[in-house]
């Protein structure tokens, strides 16, 4: 069977009409991660025995004749900052290097209960902190376009494994670009929820008010199947909204015709690539051809959100990354003689350079005194950018955005320039301090044949409309 040509409905309907089983499946994805992993490094925990016994299950409905739940036999991958039920979760990070939760996180368990057979855990950047997957304890993650060059992250197992055929779909999560870039890195779709569509109960937290699930995918149906298997209200996430899911997959092949679609100038600007601008450029003329009215909007302030997302999420992060003490959970130095010994050792022993880094910026942000010249400044200038988005919003129904200035830059190449590597998210962080939802689709390549994304936003709870843009756009390239 061609792995690659499988998506989530051709893999359930092969396990429902049983030309292949739940079973055989999951064997023949594990054994090309046995074959090809080791050179991209997606996995950090292959969890068989949960996958099979899920398979077993949806084979035996499939032998009664009974119809599959919706993603019944489909071998999914989760990214490892999701908390999995007995198999070890570590968020990238040695300080939960022998960490093995005792529940669910309720994506994850969404998608099995809807049949999904969960294969591992996947790489990312330690606590999703980074944009190369060059910052997880364990190893980098390599492009499976080409070896030499970044996923981007911090959900680069999640990109790399669904662009190598290493599971049909993946969850990852996107605090400030982290689901959208490595999907555009890696030339696959890449769906960023709006801020409350799916719980985060089971998400190890990164920067809470920012922090959001979705899927990786080969299609965009895909990525709606999963949306509407792990959206909606969830009573272990107060902030999970109360809003109804629309059947996402229904309205895929509504018309976009006289849809109007906005194009900011402050996102086609200095810094952006050449060859990104162009195939960015020729996607939005291809949904001209396909009869969307292109307007030209402005968001004044999106100069100012990589510095607003820096201080805000830095701050959160180091609120939430202080329960990490070696007391509860997690590693503990064995070199200690007093409380405050261990508290330090087992932080400096457990946590990598960039979280420390964020650690401190962070708690210099919430300090008293700077607290106001920095925290609260930055989230005035939040407000300030959801508001260009509100405006935008009463002339378009969707804004198209390169996901990223460039295409996948070289492992190693910004590792040493962390302001850098910042800078880049610069397309991508708006959205999540804003609170709506975004995909990045494949729009070309460059002449190195590296995957260029493009970046289609919308209003909040309008995941419908942009998945029928992305949709339409696919369907006509
Ligand atoms: N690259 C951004 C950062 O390093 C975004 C990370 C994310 O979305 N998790 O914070």
């Amino acid at each position: 069977m061609d792995l690659s040509l499988l998506t989530i409905d051709a893999a359930r309907s092969a396990v429902q009409e049983r030309k292949t089983s739940a079973t055989a499946l999951a064997e023949a994805y594990y054994a090309k991660i046995e074959n090809d992993d080791p050179k991209i490094g997606a996995y950090l925990t292959l969890s068989m025995e949960r996958a099979m016994a899920k398979a077993i299950e949806m084979d035996a409905l499939a032998a009664k004749g009974e119809k599959l739940p919706p993603l019944g036999g489909v071998p999914v991958g989760i990214k490892d900052v999701m908390v999995t039920k007995g198999v070890r979760s570590t968020a990238g990070s040695k300080i939960l290097g022998n960490y093995i939760p005792p529940y669910d996180c309720t994506a994850v368990a969404r998608l099995e209960a809807a049949g999904a057979v969960v294969l591992g855990k996947l790489n990312c950047d330690e606590f999703a902190m980074g944009s190369s997957n060059e910052n997880s304890a364990w190893k980098p993650v390599h492009n499976p376009r080409d070896l030499t060059r970044v996923p981007g992250g911090s959900s680069g197992g999640s990109a790399a494994c669904v662009a190598a055929d290493m599971a049909v779909v993946a969850l990852g999560s996107d605090t400030g670009g982290s689901i959208r870039q490595p999907a555009s890195f890696c030339g696959v779709v890449g769906l960023l929820p709006t801020y409350g569509r799916v719980s985060r109960y089971g998400l190890i937290a990164f920067a809470s008010s920012l922090d959001h699930i979705g899927p990786l995918a080969k299609s965009v149906k895909d990525a709606a199947i999963v949306l509407r298997t792990i959206a909606g209200r969830d009573p272990m996430d107060s902030t999970s909204a109360e809003v109804p899911v629309p059947d996402y997959v229904a309205e895929l092949d509504k018309p976009v015709r006289g849809m109007k679609i906005g194009i900011a100038r402050e996102y086609l600007s200095e810094g952006l690539d050449g060859e990104v601008r162009n195939a960015v450029e020729a996607g939005i003329q291809k949904l001209a051809s396909l009869g969307c009215e292109i307007v030209q909007i402005s968001l004044p302030h999106t100069k100012y959100a990589v510095p607003a997302y820096y201080i805000v999420a830095t701050a959160e992060a180091s609120s939430n990354l202080a329960r990490f003490d070696g007391v509860r959970y997690g590693h503990r130095s064995k070199d200690v003689r007093t409380l405050s010994d261990m508290y330090r050792h087992s932080r400096d022993e457990g946590f990598g350079a960039e979280v420390k880094r964020r650690i401190m910026l962070g708690t210099y942000a919430l300090s008293a005194g700077y607290y106001d010249a920095y925290y609260l400044k930055a989230q005035k200038v939040r407000t300030l950018l959801a508001r260009d988005f509100e405006e935008a919003f009463k002339k378009v129904d969707a804004i198209v955005t390169p996901t990223s200035p460039t295409a996948a830059f070289k492992l190693g190449e910004k590792l040493d320039d962390p302001l850098a590597m910042y800078l880049a998210d610069i397309y991508t962080v708006t959205a999540d301090l804003a609170g709506i939802p975004g995909i990045s689709i494949p729009c070309g390549a460059t002449k190195e044949k590296l995957p260029i994304g493009m970046q289609i936003l919308g209003k909040h709870f309008g995941e419908a409309a942009i998945l029928r843009v992305a949709h339409a756009y696919e369907q006509a390239a």
